[in-house]
């Protein structure tokens, strides 16, 4: 088999993704999900001219059965006349979705319903700064507060695939990386906690509790994936460099725990480099992919300069838009197949290692991280 049949044909694992809005959606809600920004599009401008909104006419058009590049009204009312989740969550050919369910667009899909849905088995991804406020809403003493989270943190995820943390939104990661002590815990929960029962906003911004959860998740022992690179404005770009993490990866790399660094754009680069020096460090470009769109190949290229092949995972990190989940597979099987495919023709590589790296990205280096079970086939 060629090496673009192989990829095409390829069933992969998204080791990291959000649930969809199953059902019709309205233009301005449609471009809002097309966009890391938290503010509409200025007067006389769309979200949709840019290299997503371009990508989901390409691509997600023909596979709902329309023509490709319809303009985006068309495209609209195209994808609202008929089963549109469905169809694209199957179409990008997924055994496998694990679900961070921290956060979903709200009328998002349900973990049974997401897999009923995509036709793939579905696992949890449980948020850590999640599930320490909902602690928070139980009015602990501040003194019960660390273990309180940790018998919490293991019961939810008893069964779940990963852990997450968003630690680079709530401070950024230039984060003291060192575990905090005992007492230095109690006063800060002490302080937190006043607040959360005084306001009733259990949003953590503490810089001692966050590492606590952090560390808490090395504890735990599953996989932990670290939010790094672009997202929404929330977050300073220049504190999501995955670079920042580099003491705490070397505080954490003979812990057993391996740690999971998510999107990484603009400094693919950086992880690249962190994959290949510590042993526990693993990276996806998920999310870069779909917003570069035409450009994915340069980022996948990238990725693929420093990092140790059995390092790097896919992802979609689709979020709110069925759309997402098949772009973020399209573009991957097509920025693949080119980076690899080149290199191939250029008597770099020969195709039987190019469709072997592929299989390793695609899915085996996330079944082997995770310890998935095995597939059911759609
Ligand atoms: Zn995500």
């Amino acid at each position: 088999m060629h090496l673009a049949e192989a990829i095409e044909e390829l069933r992969l694992v998204d080791h990291h993704v959000h649930s969809v809005l199953p059902g019709q959606l309205g233009g301005a809600e449609f471009e809002q999900l097309c966009t890391e920004s938290d503010s509409p599009a200025p007067l006389g401008t769309s979200q949709l001219d840019s290299q997503l909104g371009f990508a989901i006419r390409r691509w997600c058009g023909p596979a709902l059965g329309a023509e490709p590049g319809l303009p985006a009204a068309q495209y609209l009312r195209h994808r609202n006349s008929g089963p549109a989740a469905a169809t694209l969550l199957r179409a990008a050919g997924c055994d496998r979705l694990l679900v961070d369910t921290g956060f979903a667009a709200p009328g998002s899909a349900s973990l049974a319903d997401l897999g009923e849905l995509s036709g793939a088995a579905v696992s949890e991804v449980i948020r850590l700064e999640t599930v320490a406020e909902q602690v928070a809403l139980t009015g602990p003493a501040a003194a019960d507060f660390a273990a309180r989270f940790a018998d919490e943190l293991w019961r939810r995820s008893a069964s779940a695939a990963a852990l997450k943390s968003i630690i680079a939104y709530r401070g950024g990661l230039d984060f003291d990386p060192a575990r905090p002590a005992p007492q230095q815990v109690t006063m800060a929960a002490g302080r937190w906690l006043g607040e959360v029962a005084s306001t009733g906003n259990a949003r953590l911004t503490d810089p001692v509790l966050l590492r606590q959860l952090l560390w808490a998740g090395i504890d735990r022992g599953l996989p932990l994936q670290l939010h790094t690179g672009f997202g929404d404005p929330d977050q300073r770009l220049h504190r999501s460099d995955p670079a920042l993490t580099s003491d705490f990866l070397a505080l954490t790399r003979d812990s057993g725990t391996p740690v999971v660094l998510l999107h990484c754009y603009p400094y693919q680069r950086q992880a690249g480099y962190l994959a290949q020096a510590y042993p526990h460090v693993y990276f996806d470009v998920g999310l870069a992919l779909h917003y570069t769109g035409a450009r994915a190949a340069a980022i996948v290229a990238e990725a693929l300069e420093l990092a140790p092949f059995g390092k790097l995972l896919y992802s979609s990190d689709a979020y709110g838009l069925p759309e997402l989940v098949y772009l973020g597979a399209r573009l991957w099987r097509l920025a693949m197949t080119e980076t690899l495919g080149g290199w191939v023709a250029a008597g770099q590589w020969t195709e039987a290692d190019a469709i072997r790296v592929a299989a390793m990205i695609g899915r085996e280096n996330a079944e082997r991280l995770y310890q998935l079970p095995p597939d059911r086939r759609s």
